[in-house]
């Protein structure tokens, strides 16, 4: 076996929101839990759609709000590692 693919990004997405078909899930599960970097995406996705659900409604989404979300987001994930326990 030579050449090893990450998931892509529309992969990564369908598995955060549990959209993903049956068939690929085992290979997709397999890789995130394997795969600190496709794992890390699998949880920056789910917070996505998780904060978007949550703090924009549907008919205000546009490109620059998701940018602005994921910035928050990052933003806030950085904030509260900084933070003693
Ligand atoms: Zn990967």
């Amino acid at each position: 076996m030579n050449g090893f693919h990450h998931l892509d990004e529309a992969t990564i997405v369908s598995y955060a929101s549990g959209t993903l078909s049956e068939g690929l899930l085992p290979i997709v599960a397999n890789h995130v839990t394997h795969c600190a970097e496709c794992g890390k995406s699998v949880r920056r996705a789910e917070a996505i759609g998780g904060a978007m659900l949550e703090a924009v409604p549907p008919e205000q989404l546009s490109a620059g709000t998701l940018e602005t979300i994921i910035v928050r987001i990052e933003l806030g994930n950085r904030l509260s590692q900084r933070q003693p326990p």
